[in-house]
């Protein structure tokens, strides 16, 4: 049976590997020249820069996700690097009792406990508080990766989850705090400031940053060396390994449908490829409504377009330096106060600088030197967007303008770099949307809505049209690669059961 996929993002790759593994004849559609999407890197004069992957949930052999990736690649080949420290961030208002005003995120729970009740000692209750849901999500594996199971499996596997009842209790407890109240629980200004600050000034819901950490302490979201391409080329490598077949910069432009069947792709110079299945692993929005012209949109997914649901993530402005020196000593991810505002073109005011310093990945650069990035998380990519399309003179400025502010910014966070940089690089929403469709430039789908358990308003299917499915970030808000492999996971196994075929990993 012949499948036809749109996309070789991660997606896309690992819904491709294992439609081939149950034996479907399958090639790939992809409109760029290389595989992975929004998990890729770029090379300018010997210097890579990275656009994703700074932590991949399921880096130790202990995860679920672990076992999942390696169905596809071989993890033990991959080295991760493990931070010590997530983040360092710089107060405004507060030092701590060392004169000090930046706070570190330690990602080993024991160490930060103990910074913390160091800094705090008169909030040892509420800081042992703020461990102890971490270390019981630890007994659990969390996400379960759920498999439909016979029934008696089914019913060991439903005494299993019962386990699950003493996460769930705690999860109950925070899941309605953030950050903001979570902070109020210390007595100590320099905990409440940077427990606030943990997020650029927002609020987030303390999931957010409970469960991450529950991970870094056990080592399985480290970063893999090399980066995201690298990655990505290893996946690539098993679909091909597998007998898929790619073709690159090949744009789909529209999905062949008659009577309500999806019967084909249409590409470049009017060829149409067809196929007893079409599988979209691209942007959703390009998907629905570009591709298959919105005709299989019913009340739900027109929601969804206007907004109605769910807000797209962030999309963000990315600035790239290659820089001649190195930062041994550097935290290698920073966000620090700025002295004045500072003023986005596309209207948003920043008031931190996030820098990442990439010195732990000698693949980054040559020796003696070091790959650095700033970025800003945007929600106006309309600006970009629509300047990049209308009018580019108006967006080369945009661009230049900004980086100029952005060097002189850099220059004394790292010291006196500006003679030091010797390539550039400025990626804006409209570049992401360029080389991946993702629609408003989003990095990764949907941002979760306020329920953090609600079910994914994407499905695999489209309502009204038979032999197509869909898979993507898109399709779970909060999207991610562990999310992006899982999809592509679970689509293929749909396609097998809709096909009596039995799911299985030859791997
Ligand atoms: C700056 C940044 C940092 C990130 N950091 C992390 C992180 O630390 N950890 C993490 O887990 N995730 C991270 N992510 C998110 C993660 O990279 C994505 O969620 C994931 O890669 C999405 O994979 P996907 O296959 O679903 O979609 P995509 O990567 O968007 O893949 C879709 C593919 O379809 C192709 N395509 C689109 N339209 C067409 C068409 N018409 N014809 C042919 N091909 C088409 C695209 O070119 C692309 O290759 C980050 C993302 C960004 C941008």
């Amino acid at each position: 049976m012949k499948i036809n996929i749109i996309g070789a993002g991660v997606s896309g790759l690992s819904a491709g590997c294992y439609l081939q593994m149950n034996g479907f004849e399958t090639q790939i559609f992809e409109k760029h020249s290389i595989p992975g999407g929004l998990c890729t890197s770029w090379t300018k004069d010997g210097y890579t820069f990275d656009g994703s992957a700074h932590w991949i949930l399921g880096s130790d052999s202990g995860s679920s996700f672990y076992k999942l990736w390696s169905e596809l690649l071989d993890m033990k080949k991959i080295k991760f690097h493990n931070h010590d420290i997530r983040i360092e961030v710089g107060l405004l208002n507060n030092k701590n009792k060392y004169g000090e005003k930046n706070f570190k995120l330690y990602t080993n729970l024991d160490k930060l406990q103990a910074y913390l009740i160091d800094l705090a000692p008169e909030d040892t209750k509420a800081i042992k508080n703020f461990i102890k849901p971490m270390r019981i999500m630890q007994k659990f594996d969390l996400p379960p990766i759920l498999d439909d199971l016979p029934f008696f499996k089914s019913m060991i596997r439903g005494i299993k989850m019962m386990r699950y009842a003493e996460f769930l209790y705690w999860f109950l407890k925070i899941k309605n705090e953030t950050n903001f109240t979570y902070a109020k629980r210390f007595k100590n200004p320099f905990l409440r400031e940077s427990f606030e600050l943990l997020y650029d000034g927002e609020e987030v819901n303390m999931m957010v940053l409970t469960m991450p950490l529950s991970v870094f302490d056990k080592k399985s979201a480290g970063y893999p060396i090399g980066g995201s391409l690298s990655f990505s080329k290893k996946i690539e490598d098993s679909y091909l390994s597998l007998g898929g077949k790619i073709h690159y910069n090949t744009p789909v432009k529209k999905i062949i449908t008659e009577n309500g069947i999806a019967k084909g792709i249409l590409v470049r110079n009017d060829v149409k490829h067809y196929s007893d299945i079409t599988l979209s692993a691209a942007d959703w929005n390009y998907t629905v409504f570009d591709a298959l012209e919105g005709k299989f949109a019913n009340q739900e997914i027109l929601d969804l377009k206007n907004l109605k649901k769910l807000e797209v993530f962030y999309s963000v402005m990315q600035f790239s330096f290659g820089i001649a020196k190195e930062f041994k000593d550097f935290p290698h991810y920073s966000r620090v106060p700025l002295e004045e505002k500072l003023v986005s073109p596309d209207g948003t005011i920043y008031e931190r600088l996030e820098v990442h310093v990439y010195n732990y990945d000698p693949t980054k650069a040559p020796e003696g030197k070091t790959t650095v990035t700033v970025s800003f998380y945007t929600t106006k990519r309309e600006f970009w967007i629509d300047a990049r399309k209308n009018n580019r003179p108006v967006y080369r400025k945009a661009k230049n303008d900004f980086l100029e502010k952005i060097i002189e910014l850099l220059d004394k966070r790292l010291g006196g770099i500006k003679d030091k940089i010797e390539v550039i690089d400025v990626a804006t929403p409209a570049t992401f949307l360029r080389y991946t469709n993702n629609w408003k430039g989003s990095t990764q789908g949907w941002l979760p809505g306020k329920n953090l358990l609600a079910k994914s308003p994407v499905g695999f299917k489209l309502p009204g049209l038979k032999n197509f499915y869909y898979s993507s970030h898109w399709n779970q808000p909060g999207g991610g690669l562990p999310i992006a492999i899982k999809t592509g996971r679970d689509v293929a196994k749909l396609i097998c059961k809709e096909n009596k075929i039995k799911f299985s990993v030859n791997h």
